[in-house]
């Protein structure tokens, strides 16, 4: 049976030691959150998912959702769960004071993420959507439809959903074919079919409100005529409850091979009322403010699953007597040495450790930026935090998602056959992990948005910021005589990342296969070159003496690992790029 404990002091020396999550507290509106106060917040939030949420993940799994007579029943405990979710606040903790909401930073909404997916994936999806609802209805609502639904999205009595994909329109969302037409009383009737929509209908809350894309009648043909509207399961009464049944069904449930208790739903509308959110034909934008904070989510889907599977592979290597240590037995009473004296399980573990500590940081980074571009009273560094989110949205939803596949996938072989069987709890963290890797835009699709789109935004102005701010401490880095090799191997990964960066671009003005071909490789190499970056941080950090956290003692070694042992498939990934992208299209579609 897989544990968890929330990793808090790895989580405090990335905050405290390494991002000075400290200036967050010196933003406007956020004076009462001191580094102390989020440190006692997150211990609680530990809790929940350590004592609560964990145990109900493998039952979960293997219970499933259940889909009768149109409705959706979750496994059982999941009522409970949530409720003990809601009674302590968490729905609310990010949420805008003004309805409701403790306003605390969006930092500590990250890592609640992180902890959540650790404990159970399926659980958090519920919670993760609704908060992605506040986050678009707040910036693209009218006052009236934030005044009846943002309070009750905000407590958690009820929760949300995004429905984009219809059975012929998943990337291409273009094609969709949803309706909508005026009511004549400024409300709208939704007609048509979305299917896979992550917690569609299910018995946790009272009400389930739908953002939903659909056309408007005069709706050019493509994105550029898709809004987005706002449609609740049952229509709430002048008292705020949910009233009677909208036009909204659940058709059926998903079988799946992963996140088995998140109900994955057909969902039909027909007639369904529903209202505007944000401007008529502009609903990609609106629909992007989801999209974005739930990428940044799903790619803590990535780094959770990977710690609380490398948590479990260190236990087992632990315990597991087989063979004995290269350099003599370290066990010679026991009949075999536990398996975490072998090199390889060595190799293993530290890949995972190294990757995970770094991805957090990358992470952790990234959403304290989101507190500055919010929040800061200078406006460049408000616009400097802006394109920096920008650019590492999808290097965060995909890098953390497809090396936290790996990770699972690494911490499952730790096991050897016992992590091929169920009762271990390690097959399912692959599987669950496996679908991060596709719904928000499949991770090939992120990479064309950091290829295609973020990288030539004005002139490159996006990469020339992150290039400015991690050479910036990659130079101060080089003062301390440990982490200056490690610091020089990173500024060579960094400058290679810029070369290959010219050489798509000028390639991609003669060639339109070329970003597409280069796409998946950039981004992995953004990814290792980025985490690379934050190794050096850490690195100095523990060079420095100055931090009394515990995990500051490992950092200098795992910097080490991570510079000498993944960092070196930078290499193979710039030839990857600069090869371009002739081989990749040299044979007729009819050859395969
Ligand atoms: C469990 C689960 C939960 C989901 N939850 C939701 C949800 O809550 N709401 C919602 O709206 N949707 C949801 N989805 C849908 C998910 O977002 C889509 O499956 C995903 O965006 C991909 O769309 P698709 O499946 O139609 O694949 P397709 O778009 O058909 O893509 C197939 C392959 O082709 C590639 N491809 C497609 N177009 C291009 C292109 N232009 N350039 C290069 N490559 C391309 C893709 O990368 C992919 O590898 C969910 C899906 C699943 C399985």
């Amino acid at each position: 049976m897989p544990t968890y404990k929330a990793p808090l002091d790895d989580i405090r020396f990335v905050l405290e030691d390494v991002l000075d999550v400290a200036q967050v507290a010196s933003l406007p509106g956020y004076a009462d959150a001191t580094p102390d106060l989020l440190a006692s917040v997150l211990e609680e939030a530990a809790k929940l998912c350590e004592e609560v949420l964990q145990p109900l993940n493998q039952t979960g799994d293997a219970e499933g959702c259940h889909y009768e007579s149109g409705t959706v029943r979750t496994p059982r405990g999941f009522r409970e769960g949530y409720a003990a979710y809601c009674n302590g606040g968490w729905p609310a903790m990010v949420a805008p004071t003004e309805f409701g909401g403790q306003g605390l930073p969006h930092i500590a909404g990250v890592v609640l993420d992180e902890m959540l997916c650790s404990s159970n994936l399926s659980f958090s999806m519920y919670p993760l959507l609704a908060h992605g609802a506040v986050g678009a209805l707040e910036r693209w609502g009218d006052d009236e439809l934030k005044r009846r639904f943002m309070p009750k999205l905000i407590d958690g009595s009820w929760t949300g959903t995004m429905c984009l994909t219809e059975p012929h329109a998943g990337t291409d969302l273009g094609l969709l074919r949803t309706r909508a037409v005026p009511a004549g009383d400024g409300a709208y009737l939704i007609t048509g079919t979305k299917i896979f929509i992550s917690a569609g209908d299910h018995d946790l809350a009272d009400n389930i409100i739908h953002l939903v894309l659909a056309r408007l009648p005069d709706a050019p043909a493509g994105t550029k005529g898709i809004s987005m509207f706002l449609v609740p399961k049952r229509l709430p009464t002048e008292e705020g409850v949910a009233g009677s049944p909208n036009g909204v069904t659940c058709g059926s449930i998903e079988h799946k091979m992963g996140i088995k208790a998140n109900a994955t739903c057909v969902m039909n509308f027909e007639n369904a009322r529903g209202w505007l959110v944000g401007d008529a034909h502009k609903g990609m934008r609106a629909m992007f403010t989801m999209m974005n904070g739930a990428r940044l989510g799903v790619g803590m889907q990535g780094l959770g699953l990977a710690e609380v599977s490398y948590q479990n592979a260190v236990a087992y290597t632990r315990e597991r007597l087989q063979g004995r240590a290269p350099r003599g037995p370290v066990a010679p009473h026991a009949d075999a040495d536990p398996i975490i004296v072998h090199p390889d399980v060595r190799r293993m573990l530290m890949t995972m450790k190294a990757s995970i500590e770094g991805m957090r940081a990358l992470a952790y980074w990234v959403g304290i930026l989101i507190d500055v571009e919010e929040h800061h009273p200078d406006t460049e560094l408000r616009q400097e935090a802006v394109d920096l989110v920008a650019l590492m949205t999808p290097v965060i939803k995909a890098f953390c998602t497809d090396v936290g596949f790996e990770i699972t996938n690494t911490a499952l072989q730790c096991f050897g056959g016992h992590g091929y069987i169920r009762e271990y709890g390690m097959e399912q963290f692959v599987r669950d992990a496996r679908i991060a890797q596709i719904y928000e835009g499949t991770n090939g699709v992120q990479a064309m948005d950091l290829l295609g789109r973020k990288v030539p935004d004005d002139n490159g102005r996006l990469v020339r910021r992150f290039v400015g701010v991690a050479e910036r401490d990659l130079t101060t880095a080089g003062q301390h005589a440990a982490v200056q090799p490690l610091a020089e191997s990173v500024r060579g990964a960094l400058q290679a990342l810029v070369r290959v960066t010219g050489i798509v671009m000028g390639r991609a003005a003669r060639n339109p296969d070329e970003i597409g071909a280069a796409a998946v490789d950039y981004l992995r190499l953004f990814g290792l070159v980025a985490t690379g970056w934050m190794w050096v941080r850490m690195a100095t950090v523990a060079a420095a003496g100055t931090s009394t956290n515990p995990v500051a003692s490992s950092k200098l070694a795992t910097a080490q690992f991570y510079v000498t042992k993944l960092l070196p498939e930078s290499h193979a990934l710039v030839q990857r790029i600069e090869a371009g992208s002739a081989s990749v299209m040299s044979l007729d579609a009819s050859a395969f």
